[in-house]
């Protein structure tokens, strides 16, 4: 499983000299479409254009080498269609990471570059949260993990069972007692259930949170969570705790952590677009958005799906230009040009723990450009802001 520490790591990667960082996505042929073979060939077919243009560019043996090895590997992974693969390599500097991804890439493709590409893995990557999905009713409790499309099951919790036969008093009030101690203990377990999530949030192991509960029980569960953990809940299901299995929890989760990362993305979009138009803490256009990542604005990192855009960028200080220009502006230097600017400022995203939003389907956000960020400050109106406080 790809962690964060490992994608800071790509994204830290800075070849220089005669390295080539080489990214490749391999996408498996869902069982539903043409034949898998077709990925097969498709992936062999690009790694050997790329060994072409290698030959041709002059590139050391290292990039020859690792292009080889992943022409082997594409070769292995041709009976597994349930996992897509990212390979990153630099031989020079003997790198060779290799990771399984949920597969839904939207196609194979092979990168040859000095840094690597990470757009894709930030596509897959982004949004996904470490979720838990915790089922609850008057006796049990069953904790499920899905990271990526993977499931675990994690421990359950029980309440201890009500004793029962011990009415040896007047009837009435017998059965009212064993009511409320009945409901006491409901209570009870609800409340270690809570603190059981509370404890869990505290120690990372989840960020998000999905709630399966019956509509009965739901008003009096939820009383019990605390604000913190309530916070991070995405959406709660009606469910059987006993029956729930794995397949479920997948499909489930998935749903509706999709539906809701669809509802951020458009009130990200509004959101960027209404702090833009007053000025505020939002700006839209390459020009203004590689200026805002420059000088450490930047929260929210919003781009297009499919977003592309030619710029220049430093080779001393890195400094990235959406004017085409042959010397660097902030130090005198030369610069070179980047087909797409996204290859420099993803990299620069994730090492700055900016968040990455990938935009679809959302009109007024291409009439803007395609590129937009939320600022978590506004270093132009900082003093202005201040007075106008005071
Ligand atoms: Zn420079």
């Amino acid at each position: 499983m790809i962690s964060r520490e490992d994608i800071r790591a790509l994204a830290e990667f800075q070849g220089s000299g005669a390295d080539c960082a080489i990214s490749f996505y391999y996408q498996p042929e869902r069982p539903s479409n043409k034949s898998h073979r077709q990925q097969s060939i498709l992936a062999k077919d690009l790694v050997r254009q790329a060994l072409h243009e290698a030959e041709k560019n002059g590139r050391n043996g290292w990039a020859r080498a690792d292009l080889q090895r992943i022409l082997d590997r594409a070769g292995e992974w041709q009976g597994n269609r349930a996992r897509a693969k990212a390979v990153f390599a630099c031989g020079s500097r003997d790198l060779w990471r290799e990771f399984d991804l949920p597969p839904q890439l939207a196609n194979t493709q092979l990168f040859v570059n000095r840094r690597f590409h990470l757009k894709e893995l930030a596509l897959v990557l982004g949004g996904q949260p470490h979720l838990w999905l915790a089922f609850v009713d008057r006796h049990r409790a069953r904790f499920f993990d899905l990271q990526l499309d993977e499931v675990k099951e994690r421990e359950a919790l029980f309440r201890t069972l009500p004793r029962r036969g011990r009415g040896d008093g007047f009837a009435g009030y017998d059965a009212g007692h064993a009511e409320r101690s009945v409901h006491d203990e409901v209570l009870h377990h609800f409340k270690n259930v809570a603190e059981f999530l509370k404890q869990g949030l505290e120690k990372g192991a989840f960020d998000r949170l999905i709630i399966g509960c019956q509509d009965i029980y739901w008003h009096e569960f939820e009383a019990q969570l605390h604000p913190y953990v309530k916070k991070r809940l995405l959406g709660r299901l009606a469910a059987e705790v006993g029956s729930v299995t794995e397949e479920q929890v997948r499909e489930q989760g998935e749903r509706i952590l999709r539906e809701s990362l669809t509802q951020h993305r458009h009130d990200q979009v509004r959101e960027v677009l209404s702090q833009a138009r007053s000025n505020g803490r939002g700006v839209t256009g390459l020009r203004r958005v590689l200026r805002s990542l420059e000088i450490g604005e930047v929260q929210v990192l919003l781009m297009a799906e499919n977003y592309s855009a030619h710029a220049v960028e430093c080779g001393s200080c890195g400094h990235l230009d959406a004017h085409m220009v042959r010397y660097c502006p902030v130090c005198g230097r030369s610069t070179r040009e980047l087909e797409d600017v996204c290859e420099a400022i993803v990299p620069a995203a994730i090492r700055r723990d900016v968040e990455l939003v990938y935009v679809k389907q959302e009109p007024e956000f291409d009439q803007i450009g395609g590129i937009a960020a939320l600022l978590r400050f506004r270093a132009d109106q900082k003093k202005g802001g201040v007075a106008a406080a005071s």
